[in-house]
Formats: structure tokens, sequence, C-alpha cells
């Protein structure tokens, strides 16, 4: 299985054709991903693959109900969209080819996009959650104006 966790993908058949998503989760033992993604059509909202549970009330305050969830799919449905500005525009899905490259004197198999060749990175493992907090703007003294309003104060404890 080539599909990897981050990658952007669209779906190939059934009910959520041509729709894309970004891979939340693989499963190469079971050949299966969960793929996010949603697409507005008319007023109403598709979530690819998502499915409604009943669930049943644990206790007083787990009531139950009715619980939305993302079910896994075929990774065989999906397609991988390469992102190479080229390969966005016509916005279609690619196919992969396995390319064999050097890295630190080790040979490591890449996936490349048939059309471009470009490399198709797999999303970083885990704890590559980057922590973009926002942090006060360094001291850019290039702004003239004072307008500036509306600093949201970080609840940062
Ligand atoms: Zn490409």
């Amino acid at each position: 299985m080539y599909i990897k966790k981050g990658d952007t993908v669209v779906i190939r058949t059934g009910k959520y054709k041509n729709m894309t998503g970004v891979v939340d989760k693989a499963f190469p033992s079971e050949n299966k991903v969960i793929v996010k993604g949603e697409a507005k059509v008319g007023d109403s909202k598709i979530v690819i693959n998502e499915v409604t549970k009943s669930k049943k009330a644990r206790s007083a305050q787990d009531q139950g109900g009715l619980v939305k969830k993302i079910a896994k799919m075929d990774a065989s449905n999906v397609a991988l969209i390469c992102s190479n500005e080229e390969c966005v525009k016509n916005g279609k899905a690619t196919r992969i080819k396995i390319v064999t490259q050097v890295v630190d004197g080790k040979e490591v198999k890449l996936r490349a996009c048939v059309k471009c060749g470009a490399i198709i990175e797999a999303a970083p493992k885990k704890a590559a959650k980057k922590e973009t907090a926002k942090k006060a703007p360094a001291t850019k003294k290039t702004s003239t104006r004072k307008t500036k309003k509306a600093e949201a104060p970080a609840d940062a404890e």
C-alpha cells in the first residue's frame, strides 16, 4: 500500500467519487485508510465516508444517540494527488512509481509522480506536530500604521 497518512487523495469510485481529502490514518495491514474531506453540494455538506452510528447510553450523562464518524475505506478506492504545481493544476489523480534513491548511503524507496517525476513525501511521522503557537510577533518595526487592533490575548498559562 503506497497511500500514507497526510497524503492528498481523490476518491475513485462510489458515492464520493472525485472528492478529495487528506488521509487521516492509514492501516497498511488492512489496506484501508481513513480519508477526511468534505464538499458542499447545494445546501448540504457531504463528508467522505461519514457514517452515523447509534450509540448506546452508558450512563445518565452519556445519553447515547447518533454519533457520526468517518469509516475506513479501501485504499484501492483512492488515488494520490501530486502536490506539484503543474499536477495540481490539472487536479487529477496521479499514478505513482517507486524510485530508489540513495540517501546517506542507504537505498530508500520513494514514491514519485508518474507524470512529473516529483517525489511525493510521506507525511512526517508522529511527534512532528509543529508548535505553531502564536508567540508575540517578532520585534518587527516595519508596521507604520497603528490601526492594528484586537491582538487576541493568548491565554497561555
Ligand atoms: Zn506530479
